[in-house]
């Protein structure tokens, strides 16, 4: 049957608007050339966000765009602002300082990502306060006098008040009391900076990533793209014989399309091609629907039969996946974000954002305190993460197994699975050469004799990468897409869809079973820009959606456990600062050469203020990995002026960050809904943390300090007494954390459906099975009974592993019953 026959239902129209399409330089999506849609073609076509904000809500939004980022005089001698500028770097500069937001086109291109892009629940606010200042009357209550003139009418709105009332306007604002003009502030400023410098033209540059000393994408792999001849752009019948060669599993071109591009199988082709693919890998399929309870304006179109349908591709879903393909049972693996080949890798920024993160990078908690990023792509979080790969700490597993009556983490199995994902992911502790951030964070620990320690990774020595946060370009780290799903491809008994969401997982009641049995899941993708259903029948079905996205799966499938969705935990992390200026001096240190985003992200750790002896209940303290994009996006703005130059400082101003065990929790409403309520002892940790931190970053030698709390104080510490110096360190590390005067990050969310004794306390059971469903298992991040304290790939991995012996037990008992 093919599309557009019987069965083949339409469930939503696509964007058919006629109003004016906006160009968004990273809203690129790539056009797969390998089965479809992201399967590894070069080619790229621009998707265009339509903007639907009003002509008066965008003069608003411009005005308050170029606020953040207007056009200044370049201080006299640019180069004295600037770091790591050649000779050429004067003109740079001066223009970076010239050119406002709205020179740069930032306005046009945030009212398409405002009208289309974000998802957040509060996102009507932005909208109705973007209209109260298109009005005079609307200004007047939110600006107060400082919109008056003295021409008739006598009250402005937003976009006529001068530059400079309008910046004190907005400084006023972040402090405010009331807690939504604390939000719009952020929000704009978020925005506006993160599409100022993410934005590219069609050469994939920014034009102000030189003046602040960036690279853009990794050097070394344009080089490469441009030697090699995977650079060579593809051509649409090339295309097409590729296509038919991967159906026929016979293209074997690893180094272009990486090694799962055998094993994907795209959804986007014609449904007689792809139910012949699915056969082809032994999965029976049949066109006509079976009777199941999906709903009912989503007729499917597809049913897939296999052994075991795994639901997220991420590090705890690949675990799984693997591990049954190996034994042998038929899998299919949805996963509802495209593939990237390594050779098909932007290392672009917002692109990278767009197409690999959840949410395309725009998740923050409902009250905007924290910003939440999770991997939504093949391999998931594991694809774009920092590769730190630490085992479950001692204090951990006794906690977990003494105060939570969980015997696994005490359990041969469980130390036996540490030491298998931690062999399947080639980890090791040794480095070659130290990046900027984590030389900076090591000297300061051996300044003043703290702890510091070396932190193990899934990639070799020598991976000096500070790009893997978007994707690795050579497969050297060692994610859940060159391990585990290479095994479940190689083993010939798996496929991995991309681009398919799980709507419902399906279930019945078997006669004389007090529970109901999961039958499988019903899933929803996109062809043509329209959405259609297919469902996959399998004797155990596997959620690995992340703390995030299980929660609501598990719900909307009619899950009641009231477990499910709490006690989401996101290890908050609050950063500082240090700046070492690469003027040429006898000891200058870091190197000269060396820049804030190059290196190894994360390969040196202190635990000073962790706790380890103890609780664990501490903080850690690491590095982050921060492009231009997020890196303005979390520094303080307290005038254009002090950004701009701020941003001119960024390619030598380390970052050092706390990150909290967090006793403090939230619910998972929805993947886009998050509630987090920080708990005063992850405050008081943070604080802590951060108290040290700026310690470190001065003992390493840096020239100016400062925090990102909303206030933006900073330090010089060469010019600083003694006693300024404490002052400044006691005074910035004990301001307050929770609400919105610090921005807080989260790339690590966990226990939102978590595993314990019992169905009273827990959302599954010690098997990683749900308490209300047989046959459903949970393998992924949201099982951890408590935060964990350190980064979670390694204990995710190492769970799932467990979780998915106790499904190979459960096939096994079907099998024998049949
Ligand atoms: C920027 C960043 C850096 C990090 N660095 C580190 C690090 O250095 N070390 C470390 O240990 N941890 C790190 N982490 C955290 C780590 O990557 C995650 O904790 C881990 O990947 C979580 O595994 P998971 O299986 O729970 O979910 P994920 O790996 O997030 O996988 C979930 C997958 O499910 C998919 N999905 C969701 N809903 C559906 C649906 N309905 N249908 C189909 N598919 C769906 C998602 O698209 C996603 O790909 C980092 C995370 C981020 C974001």
């Amino acid at each position: 049957m093919g599309r557009g026959e019987k069965g083949d239902v339409k469930l939503r129209g696509d964007h058919d608007h006629d109003t004016v399409a906006i160009e968004l330089g990273h809203d690129e999506k790539l056009v797969g050339s390998v089965g479809g849609e992201g399967g590894g073609g070069r080619e790229r076509r621009r998707v265009s966000y339509v903007n639907s904000l009003s002509p008066r809500q965008m003069d608003a939004l411009t005005a308050l765009c170029d606020t953040f980022l207007p056009s200044i005089a370049p201080p006299r001698h640019p180069l004295d602002a600037a770091s790591g500028s050649d000779s050429d770097g004067n003109e740079d500069v001066a223009k970076f300082y010239e050119t406002s937001a709205s020179m740069a086109g930032t306005p046009e291109k945030l009212g398409g990502i405002i009208s289309e892009r974000m998802k957040h629940p509060k996102l009507w606010l932005l909208r109705l306060t973007l209209w109260f200042l298109s009005t005079c009357i609307g200004t007047l209550i939110l600006c107060g006098r400082k919109c008056l003139s003295s021409h008739f009418p006598y009250v402005q709105c937003f976009s006529e008040i001068p530059q400079q009332r309008r910046e004190e306007i907005v400084r006023r604002w972040s402090r405010s009391v009331f807690p939504v003009l604390q939000m719009f502030t952020r929000t704009v400023k978020l925005l506006t900076f993160l599409v100022f410098f993410t934005q590219v033209d069609e050469k994939d540059r920014n034009e102000f990533w030189k003046a602040i000393g960036y690279a853009g994408p990794d050097p070394e792999f344009e080089n490469s793209k441009k030697s090699k001849h995977m650079s060579r752009q593809i051509s649409a019948d090339e295309q097409q014989d590729q296509e038919q060669a991967t159906a026929k599993n016979v293209y074997e071109d690893e180094a272009v399309f990486g090694p799962l591009h055998r094993g994907l199988i795209h959804m986007v082709h014609p449904l007689d091609i792809v139910s012949k693919n699915l056969g082809q890998f032994g999965f029976p399929v049949l066109l006509c629907p079976s009777n199941h309870n999906v709903r009912k304006r989503s007729f499917p179109s597809l049913s897939i039969q296999c052994d075991a349908v795994v639901i997220g591709s991420g590090a705890g879903g690949g675990v799984v996946a693997g591990v049954l393909a190996k034994a042998g049972y038929k899998v299919l693996v949805l996963e509802k974000g495209s593939y990237s080949a390594r050779s098909n890798l932007s290392l672009l920024e917002g692109p990278t954002m767009d197409q690999m993160y959840l949410s395309s990078g725009l998740v923050a908690t409902d009250d905007m305190s924290t910003l939440v990023l999770a991997g939504s792509t093949v391999g998931g979080g594991s694809t774009i993460n920092w590769s730190a790969s630490i085992r479950t700490p001692q204090h951990v597993m006794n906690e977990w197994s003494n105060e939570y009556d969980l015997e696994l983490f005490d359990s041969k199995l469980y130390q036996e699975a540490l030491d298998v994902v931690c062999k399947r992911m080639g980890v090791q502790s040794a480095i070659s050469e130290e990046g900027f951030n984590n030389a900076v964070l090591r000297k300061g620990c051996h300044e003043l004799g703290y702890p510091v320690s070396n932190i193990p990774r899934n990639s070799p020595p020598d991976h000096y990468c500070g790009w893997c946060c978007m994707g690795c370009k050579d497969g050297k780290k060692q994610g859940t897409a060159e391990t585990w799903l290479v095994d479940l491809v190689e083993s010939g008994n798996g496929a991995i869809l991309p681009g398919c969401e799980a709507i419902k997982v399906l279930h019945t009641r078997q006669s004389g079973r007090e529970r109901d049995t999961a039958t499988g899941v019903a899933f929803e993708f996109k062809h043509n820009g329209v959405k259609e259903v297919c469902i996959i029948e399998s004797k155990v079905t596997i959620v690995a959606c992340g703390a995030l996205g299980t929660p609501v799966l598990l719900k909307r499938s009619g899950l009641e456990n009231p477990n499910i969705g709490k006690n989401l935990h996101l290890h908050p992390v609050a950063m500082a600062w240090g700046y070492f200026p690469d003027t040429e001096t006898a000891d200058l240190w870091p190197e000269k050469e060396k820049k804030s985003y190059e290196g190894g992200i994360m390969t040196a750790m202190s635990t000073v203020v962790g706790d380890f002896d103890r609780s664990g209940y501490g903080a850690v303290i690491q590095t982050p990995a921060l492009h231009p994009g997020m890196f303005s996006i979390l520094m303080p703005w307290t005038s254009s002026l002090d950004m701009k130059e701020r941003m001119t400082k960024f390619s030598r101003t380390a970052h050092l960050f706390a990150l909290a065990r967090d006793k403090g929790s939230g619910t998972a409403t929805s993947s886009t809904s998050i509630s987090y309520k920080m708990d005063d002892i992850d405050e008081q940790n943070l604080q802590k943390g951060l108290e040290k931190v700026l310690r470190i970053l001065a003992a390493a030698g840096a020239e100016e300090i400062g925090t990102h709390h909303k206030g933006g104080k900073t330090l010089n510490v060469k010019q600083a007494s003694y006693h300024e110096f404490e002052r400044f360190v006691k005074e910035e590390s004990a301001r307050p954390i929770k609400g919105l005067s610090t921005p807080i990050c989260s790339a690590h969310q966990m226990g939102s459906c978590r595993m314990g004794p019992n169905p009273r306390s827990s959302a599954v059971n010690p098997m990683g099975e749900t308490w209300e469903m047989e046959g459903l298992y949970v393998a992924d991040t949201s099982v951890f009974p408590t935060a964990l304290g350190v980064n979670p790939m390694v204990t995710v991995q190492a769970i799932a592993y467990c979780t998915a012996q106790s499904v190979l037990e459960a096939l096994k008992r079907k099998k024998s019953r049949h």
